[in-house]
């Protein structure tokens, strides 16, 4: 199923020893998981010692030196496989890249060996009840006081603060100078006192679980602020472009092997004389557009690690917005017509398809939903005015 063709030997050689850890586990492993009420610690623990859950970390921290190239890689095998790990999108691409490329030696030292080799992880917070998608009207706010930092907001939506040693959460200081708010990045850990958790219900079938955060005065030290206070945005950005490079690897993986599954069908699956389902044109071409669209996706995806992996953040964000939205657009499709593909059977536990159904639209939505990525083309590619 997969071409991956315009890649190095190197990440050729990464994709097929992914994929070969991937498909040890496969589909049957993590529903297991899921419907045992755990999580996928097995595979992300071997996935950490084989050096892949830290691709994309320098190598002085224990990580392997590539970038985000590699880690979508990754993503996308075990995606492909059956068995994704969400935690990958959050713990070593954005709070990995933003530590890595703006935290002091110490948090280095202190958090990217882990994060590295999946013994550490960190979830990522920015999104709250009353700003949604208009982040600019976060108000969690950070205030100082002696040399300690206290924070004080509501998050919600964040994923994996059960499992996450620490959070990176996205808060505001007050400029001095002209009262406004400014983005900044503060690592909480988990049993912080003040830092509460709880688990919103959701209808998705994943072991990670989303959480509503309360922050009542958390007292943090000096450094648990990542990077310099004047430059959040900057920093922010830093890991919001692997955020979305990494969802649509994900989005990529989960509609490949939802495709690869509705292929096995299409191909033995007869009810005719005339040979299996797939002979139709009308569920061959529909496959055979999933297929493409994927494919499409992933070379978007692939411009846009190599542009944030040589450093253009500014070209990264356009083409990280765009992979993100065409591998969500192509993950909905090719999961629904996948669960079609296979009739009354698309809806059985059995065969477990219909579960992916929700899960493919949560790239729709998250990081950043389809129509804020087509707002963005709008105003910044295409130059159009903005409606709000
Ligand atoms: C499974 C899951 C995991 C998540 N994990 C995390 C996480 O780990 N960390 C984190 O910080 N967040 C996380 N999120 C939150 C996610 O990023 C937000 O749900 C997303 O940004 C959308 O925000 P919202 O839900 O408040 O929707 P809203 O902002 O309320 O938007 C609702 C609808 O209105 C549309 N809309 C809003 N504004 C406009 C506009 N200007 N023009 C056109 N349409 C508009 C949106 O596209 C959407 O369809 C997660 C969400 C999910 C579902």
């Amino acid at each position: 199923m997969s071409s991956p063709t315009l890649e190095t030997e190197e990440h050729q050689a990464l994709r097929a020893a992914v994929s070969a850890l991937g498909n040890r586990y496969g589909r049957e492993y993590f529903a297991n998981v899921v419907r045992e009420g755990k999580h996928t610690d097995e595979l992300w623990a071997e996935a950490g010692k084989l050096g892949y859950l830290g691709v994309n970390l320098p190598e002085e921290y224990g990580g392997g030196g590539g970038g985000i190239a590699e880690l979508a890689i990754v993503l996308e095998e075990l995606g492909a496989a059956g068995s994704p790990l969400l935690m990958l999108v959050v713990s070593p691409a954005i709070c990995g890249t933003v530590i890595a490329r703006f935290g002091t030696e110490a948090q280095k030292r202190q958090w990217l060996p882990g994060l590295a080799d999946g013994t550490l992880k960190m979830a990522f917070g920015i999104t709250e009840p009353d700003a949604g998608s208009n982040s600019h009207r976060i108000t969690t706010t950070a205030r100082r006081d002696g040399d300690d930092w206290l924070l004080t907001g509501r998050k919600v939506f964040i994923s994996g603060v059960d499992i996450a040693d620490a959070t990176l959460i996205v808060g505001r200081t007050e400029d001095a100078k002209t009262g406004n708010l400014k983005p900044c990045l503060f690592i909480v850990p988990r049993d912080t006192p003040g830092f509460s958790r709880s688990q919103i219900s959701m209808e998705l079938f994943a072991p990670e679980k989303q959480f509503e955060l309360v922050l009542d005065d958390v007292r943090l030290p000096a450094d648990a602020l990542v990077g310099d206070e004047d430059a959040g945005l900057l920093q922010l950005f830093a890991g919001l472009n692997p955020e979305r490079i990494m969802t649509a690897a994900f989005a990529i993986g989960m509609g490949r092997h939802a495709l690869a599954r509705a292929l096995d069908y299409a191909r033995t699956r007869q009810v005719w004389k005339g040979g299996p389902i797939g002979v139709h044109q009308a569920l061959a071409h529909p496959l055979a557009q999933a297929h493409i669209e994927i494919e499409l996706a992933r070379l978007m995806t692939q411009k846009a690690a190599a542009l944030y992996d040589i450093g253009d953040d500014t070209g990264a964000g356009e083409a990280a917005n765009m992979a993100k939205y065409a591998a969500a657009e192509a993950a909905v499709k090719a999961v629904d017509q996948a669960v079609h593909t296979l009739g009354g059977n698309g809806l059985t536990t059995e065969y477990g398809l219909a579960q992916m159904i929700q899960a493919a639209r949560v790239a729709r939505i998250a990081p950043v939903s389809r129509e804020m990525i087509l707002n963005y083309v709008s105003h910044q590619t295409l130059g159009l005015p903005k409606s709000y």
